[in-house]
């Protein structure tokens, strides 16, 4: 039998058509197949690119069945290439079950970096980008929302979203309600020709949506900015021990110590301490 081949995990513009990278060209031209999410979107890209590549579908509804049939032909030796709709596949996309399956069968899998609505929008925010969390969809149910958003209350770091355009608003108002006063930004559109940043409260950033019906429109990432602590509110011997254990501890670790036995917020804990090492406190 002939050694596997290697799937390709490959990026696609997410607006511009010029983000697609040379290596990506190479990869989509070079491989036996392509697993597109749909064959026929992919089309209008790949014939922009004049790419010859024969294509197939590998959606939500058959990755399983598409997963055991393109590992059959990776394992005698078709490289493969998997796209998605647009961005980096995987992320609120296709290709789990595939990459899980090929790394459990000792396929070569190799990811080429590449477009992202998330961290593209993340990285022009001037939210802190020290530590996020990605959370892809909100859930649809306005109940299901509010309950995911009171979560993000005391969360320290900022949270990145993805939503629909038919539910923007009505995500920005949970947020109004939930959230109060914390910043957000949302991204809208982004590489096309009305890429737009709107930051400000939760109301300032739905009456922005709202005043106009076209504002809504597009593809958007909502992120949040992270809960302010209010470290003046630690007591100076919890911060002592804090400094203390964190010389001997992992922060996160340091900082559940201190919060038990002083009875604080393991969140504003940790905060203070990332505070203190770079400098702020
Ligand atoms: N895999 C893709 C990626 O890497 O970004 C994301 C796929 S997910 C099904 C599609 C969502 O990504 C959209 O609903 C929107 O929230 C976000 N998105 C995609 N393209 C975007 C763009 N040009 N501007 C803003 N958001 C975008």
């Amino acid at each position: 039998m002939s050694e596997p081949a290697t799937l390709y995990i490959v990026p696609t513009p997410i607006g511009n058509l010029e983000d697609i990278s040379p290596r990506a060209l190479d990869t989509l031209a070079s491989v036996a197949w392509i697993a597109a999410e749909d064959t026929r979107h992919s089309a209008r890209l790949l014939q922009h690119f004049s790419i010859s590549t024969r294509t197939l579908s590998l959606h939500e509804h058959n990755e399983d069945k598409r997963a055991a049939m393109l590992c059959h032909r990776l394992l005698s030796g078709d490289d493969v290439a998997l796209i998605s709709d647009a961005g980096t596949p995987l992320i609120s996309d296709p290709g789990f079950v595939l990459v899980r399956r090929c790394r459990e069968e000792g396929i070569p899998v190799i990811a080429l970096p590449g477009p992202c609505a998330a961290i593209t929008a993340l990285s022009a925010s001037g939210l802190p980008t020290d530590r996020f969390i990605f959370e892809g969809f909100l859930p649809v149910k306005s109940q299901a929302r509010s309950n995911m958003l009171s979560s993000l209350a005391e969360r320290t770091c900022t949270s990145v979203f993805y939503e629909a355009p038919r539910r923007i608003v009505d995500t920005v108002r949970d947020m109004q309600r939930v959230l109060k006063e914390r910043q957000i930004v949302v991204a809208k559109e982004i590489s096309k020709a009305f890429e737009t940043y709107i930051s400000g409260t939760p109301q300032e950033v739905g009456d922005w949506l709202e005043a106009e019906a076209v504002r809504q429109k597009g593809e958007f990432v909502v992120m949040v900015s992270p809960a302010v602590v209010d470290v003046s509110a630690i007591p100076p011997e919890a911060m002592t021990l804090l400094t203390t254990l964190s010389e001997h501890l992992p922060l996160k670790k340091a900082a559940a110590v201190v919060a038990t036995h002083y009875n604080l917020k393991k969140n504003a804990l940790y905060q203070a301490g990332l505070d203190l090492k770079s400098g702020l406190a």
